[in-house]
């Protein structure tokens, strides 16, 4: 069975948890908001399939990966989308095309006042939740799962994510329901704490005596593509 001695043997991808039969697995917080699955011995058989699955096991299957890396330029034509996404927005242009084929799009989008989460949508509307980068570890919660259902029942799937949530899902899902998943892993030097993203909020809003109704990790519109500034709207009168 799974069992973490290094935090950084973990990026809290969920595929052990997934993956399980036996749901012996429950991903729990550490004291900076990261997650780590917890197994519950009494309901494990240890039949090893959590430890296999992880893209940090030594033996993690690398056969599908290019023997050199294929690199290529885009930028969306349409301005107003790069402008609202993080970078050129590809992630939309190639989402597009899954939506246009009635598939569905995994993403990380927000929760309970901003708490990043991965979530699944089937429309734009939907999907332009996911636009721009969310400086936070995403909770995957049950997505793992509700991608594998979608591609049993025949979808077309893109899920975008960190690079090593992406390879843990593609461990998750296996060669034989692989053919119709899109991975879109983002260029990612790792992942900011869940509480700090929530304390640092709930700094701000005491300071400000207001509350937060819309954050921006990096608003290109108002900044430009250098700034690195987070944006908030306050319910209060708006101010920014
Ligand atoms: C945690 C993090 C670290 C990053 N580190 C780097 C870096 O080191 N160097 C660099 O050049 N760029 C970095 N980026 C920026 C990232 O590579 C760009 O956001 C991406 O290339 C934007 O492409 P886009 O314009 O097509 O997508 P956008 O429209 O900006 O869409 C954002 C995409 O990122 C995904 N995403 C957003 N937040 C998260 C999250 N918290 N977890 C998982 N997926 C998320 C969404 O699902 C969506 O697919 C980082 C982004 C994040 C979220
Ligand atoms: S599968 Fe993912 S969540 Fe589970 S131990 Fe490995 S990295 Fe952590
Ligand atoms: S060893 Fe098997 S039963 Fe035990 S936690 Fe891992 S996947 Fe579940």
């Amino acid at each position: 069975m799974i069992h973490i001695t290094d935090p950084a043997d973990c990026c809290g991808c969920t595929a052990c948890a997934s993956i399980c039969a036996h749901d012996a697995i429950t991903m729990q917080p550490d004291c900076m908001g990261f997650l780590y699955p917890t197994v519950n011995t009494t309901l494990c058989t240890d039949c090893g399939l959590c430890e296999t699955v992880c893209a940090f096991n030594e033996h993690y299957d690398t056969s599908l990966n290019l023997p050199q890396p294929e690199a290529y330029a885009a930028r969306h034509k349409n301005m107003k989308e790069v402008e609202t996404s993080r970078s050129g927005a590809a992630f939309i242009a190639i989402s597009d095309w899954i939506l246009q084929q009635g598939g569905s799009v995994y993403g990380a989008g927000y929760t309970d006042h901003f708490r990043v989460v991965h979530k699944r949508a089937t429309t734009r509307e939907e999907r332009d939740e996911f636009k721009g980068s969310k400086y936070v570890q995403s909770d995957m919660g049950k997505v793992f799962r509700q991608v594998k259902q979608d591609l049993r029942n025949g979808m077309i799937v893109l899920f975008s994510g960190t690079p090593c949530q992406t390879s843990g899902l593609n461990a998750y899902i296996g060669k034989k329901l692989c053919k119709n998943l899109y991975l879109v892993d983002i260029v990612c030097h790792g992942v900011p704490a869940p509480y700090l993203w929530r304390d640092y909020l709930s700094y701000l809003e005491k300071k400000q005596g207001a509350k937060i109704c819309w954050v921006n990790f990096r608003d290109k519109q108002e900044f430009g593509w250098r700034a690195h500034k987070e944006t908030f709207n306050l319910l209060k009168g708006q101010e920014r």
